[in-house]
């Protein structure tokens, strides 16, 4: 019997195991962390071995096959020492790709994934595609192909993911944009990481398609370059006609094959020039699965707002509170920033990424009538747009809240659009999200 040994214990590492037992294998998970008691109940109903707080290694080194979370990075000595010993080491995506003939739908980039993901498969679904959501939201693909769910999946997938796939094809590859993120997993070099986005394209054959962001640089510079196999297609926000989705005026029109497609701007559900970008993906996706024309627009006029991605929360006393948790990058603040009409109290802050802030400087100076700084140490926010605007300094989210409620005046938007990572004083960037929320609901 061939031996999967699975490190992580999520949702993809569960998937993961439920595929291997159905596939024969014997199975052992590993995870140094606690693992969650849904998972441990979905392995013990699966007769899956596992192991909790520790990797032990001796047992790890017999495997034939290793999935790896996307959450450890390549370079542990483990997982070195596992290649070093010619044992593959693939990731969960890998794995069920190898198992299917499903198509792949398949969206990455540094950011609008997830909104672009559940865009797609909000689309697809209410048309009536069998279609399944995979990857970095909803449920394990390798779940999913153990029960042969779905003919269809919409896949987000993180440069992490992409560097443990190797033979897995999309049919349609969705990349949004490549900006600087992670740069700490990718030796702090920018060409790493976009390397790493370009993964996608690997396997991609002739007929298939791949969506890129046309007003990313990075993105157009090297499909220019020709080393691209599958149709290109691009969108852009520029009235740019040659390109396959481009803005005439207010109207957003897109062309593939012998259609075209026509919305207004204002039909979306979701507004901003970002997520003008994530729709306009979208759409050449879903015409190049065949999508009406009605289906579309009905799909785009209903989707619904997505949590922590410039969410409005309420309006009190006059002042919209729109909650951007989800912006953990400089790019992301920025068309949060982009996408204002009012004056903004902006709260920004967190753990800093080794962030360049002077891309925001010109919105800033035309939007934001205070900045609310909020993390444990502000000193670099504060060095970089005191010159600019009023800046306050607070180190709690009750004192954030305080300063926003007193100075907001009616017409004014209070945004939560961090810049930063979260972990200096919340959990994670839902965890922010969720008591931010809280907060404004408490105001009234
Ligand atoms: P990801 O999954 O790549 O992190 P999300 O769809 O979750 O992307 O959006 C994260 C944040 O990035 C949002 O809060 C929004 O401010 C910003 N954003 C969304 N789409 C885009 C885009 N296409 N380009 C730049 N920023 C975006």
């Amino acid at each position: 019997m061939k031996r999967l040994v699975i490190l992580g214990g999520g949702e993809s590492g569960a998937g993961a195991a439920k595929l291997g037992k159905k596939l024969g294998y014997e199975v052992f998970l590993s995870d140094k962390g606690k693992l969650a008691d849904k998972y441990k109940r979905m392995l013990e109903e699966l007769g899956v071995e596992y192991e909790e707080g520790q990797h032990s290694e001796e047992r790890i080194f017999t495997a034939d096959l290793v999935v790896k979370s996307p959450g450890i990075p390549d370079k542990l000595p483990m997982i070195v020492g596992l290649r070093e010993k010619g044992i593959e080491v693939i990731s969960e995506i890998e794995f069920a790709g190898r198992h299917t003939d499903a198509k792949m739908y398949c969206i990455t980039g540094s950011n609008g994934k997830t909104t672009t993901t559940l865009l797609l498969y909000h689309i697809l679904e209410k048309a009536g595609y069998d279609v399944g959501l995979a990857g970095n939201v909803g449920n394990s693909l390798a779940a999913q192909v153990a029960d042969d769910l779905h003919r269809v999946y919409v896949v987000e997938l993180s440069s992490f993911q992409l560097d443990g796939m190797f033979q897995f094809r999309c049919d349609t590859a969705i990349l949004t944009n490549i900006t600087p993120d992670h740069l700490d997993r990718y030796d702090y070099k920018f060409e790493n990481y976009a390397n790493s986005k370009f993964r996608i394209l690997n396997n991609m054959r002739k007929e298939d398609l791949f969506i890129y962001g046309y007003d990313c640089e990075v993105v157009r510079e090297r499909v220019e370059r020709g080393d691209v196999v599958p149709e290109a297609v691009g969108f852009t926000y520029t009235d740019c006609v040659g390109v396959n989705a481009y803005m005439d005026g207010n109207t957003v029109v897109a062309r593939w094959g012998n259609r075209e497609f026509r919305i207004a701007k204002q039909e979306i559900t979701i507004q901003g020039r970002h997520n003008v970008y994530n729709a306009m993906a979208a759409i050449l996706a879903a015409l190049k699965a065949g999508v009406s024309d009605e289906d579309l627009r009905k799909g785009l006029t209903t989707f619904p707002q997505v949590e922590h991605r410039l969410e409005t929360v309420d309006v009190v006393n006059g002042v919209t509170y729109i909650n951007d948790s989800k912006a953990t990058n400089v790019d992301s603040a920025w068309y949060a920033l982009d996408s204002m009409h009012a004056p903004v109290v902006w709260i920004a802050g967190g753990t800093d990424k080794g962030n360049d802030y002077s891309a925001l400087f010109d919105l800033v100076k035309e939007k934001v009538k205070l900045l609310i700084c909020m993390g444990v140490d502000n000193k670099k926010l504060i060095e970089s747009f005191s010159p600019i605007c009023e800046v306050v300094d607070t180190h709690s989210l009750d004192e954030t809240m305080e300063v926003a409620y007193r100075r907001a005046e009616k017409g004014d938007v209070v945004l939560l659009s961090p810049c930063c990572a979260s972990f200096d004083l919340f959990k994670n960037y839902e965890n922010r999200g969720e008591m931010f929320k809280e907060k404004v609901k408490s105001l009234k």
